[in-house]
């Protein structure tokens, strides 16, 4: 929307499986707030509800900074996906929006037909990476191209070209973590193809994830490691704990992340042959650990990230900013520059 005055207020709402967050960017791409604003999402009491717990979101991030409601000429919304690029949710459902209500349902024209504002939508991975895409080339975003990698329950993120989201026709491009990638000189002579909840064997995400480390990657290393610690735990709670002990250097947990680097190294190695990007961002809790593990882990997916000389010349490795704030933020970006 280039024709936002200065003076105009975007609202980005960043919707998630239990809380919303909102932020409000002014008509010059300023910031107005520089916390989080949240409240619980209500996503699980189907659209209605969580339609006006979205609205309600922006009511609380207009009141807390003072903002007239009037000053408003646009939203930004993301939400987990799989959904359309116009933000209708897949017909197949989807993980945060199990019940049946929510299959193929239009969240994007349901809260703009609420709010009586134009509503523009992204999927929150596509929504992160457009933010730490603003945030690193500032004035020149629109010349630049990146890709973001996202680690988290899945493996998130999104491809942004000469500034913009790449949605692809059905607003399915970018799901990188589906992306199945080579396993040869990865995995354990013994060790099965991880497998992923879209079916695919030995995708990114079936790596590169928390229920990457659920499903495949801990049960595998415990099963070699079987007096460690964490052997006795259960699955969930031993794979939300293996980061602490990568942390501190041992042995079994550096092996489950090296090869979730592998995995984010080869993904980047896809995408340096396809969108040849400028900068390859990584986000999630695995790059916001102590400042030593963060650094052996962006190593060693450097290290597994095979660029040509010309690329290497002009390419750099980021971390995805304020992981918290980033879907909203991103959101409130795409609605001022869409
Ligand atoms: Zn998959």
């Amino acid at each position: 929307m280039s024709r936002v005055k200065p003076e105009e207020v975007i609202v980005g709402i960043d919707n998630g499986a239990t809380k919303n967050n909102a932020t409000a960017l002014d008509g010059s791409g300023r910031f107005l707030v520089d916390r989080l604003y949240e409240i619980p999402s209500r996503v699980g009491q189907g659209p209605a509800a969580a339609i006006e717990a979205m609205a309600e979101t922006m009511d609380l991030v207009l009141r807390e900074a003072g903002i007239h409601r009037e000053r408003v000429a646009a939203v930004g919304l993301d939400t987990p996906g799989p959904a359309s690029a116009d933000g209708v949710i897949s017909v197949r459902g989807a993980t945060n929006f199990a019940q049946p209500a929510w299959w193929g349902y239009d969240v994007r024209g349901a809260l703009e037909a609420r709010i009586g504002l134009p509503v523009v939508y992204n999927n929150d991975g596509n929504a992160a990476a457009l933010y730490a895409h603003r945030v690193h080339f500032g004035a020149d975003a629109g010349q630049h191209s990146s890709v973001s990698a996202i680690v988290g329950t899945g493996l998130g993120g999104g491809v942004i070209e000469a500034g913009q989201v790449v949605r692809g026709a059905s607003g399915q491009a970018g799901e990188l973590g589906h992306l199945r990638i080579a396993t040869d000189g990865i995995l354990a002579d013994d060790q099965p193809v991880p497998t992923c909840a879209c079916g695919n064997l030995g995708d990114v995400e079936s790596f590169a994830s928390l229920t990457g480390i659920v499903r495949n990657l801990l049960p595998y290393w415990l099963s070699r490691y079987p007096d460690h610690p964490l052997a006795g735990m259960p699955i969930l709670e031993a794979a939300k704990a293996v980061r602490g002990f990568g942390v501190d250097g041992d042995e079994m947990a550096r092996r489950v992340f090296e090869q979730q680097a592998a995995a984010l190294g080869r993904l980047f190695t896809i995408a340096a042959n396809f969108t040849d990007p400028r900068v390859y961002f990584l986000g999630g809790g695995v790059v916001e650990a102590a400042p030593q593990f963060r650094d052996w882990f962006l190593g060693r997916v450097r290290a597994h990230t095979l660029l040509r000389e010309e690329q290497v010349a002009v390419a750099s490795l980021a971390l995805v900013p304020d992981l918290d704030m980033a879907g909203a933020r991103g959101s409130a970006f795409a609605a001022l520059g869409s």
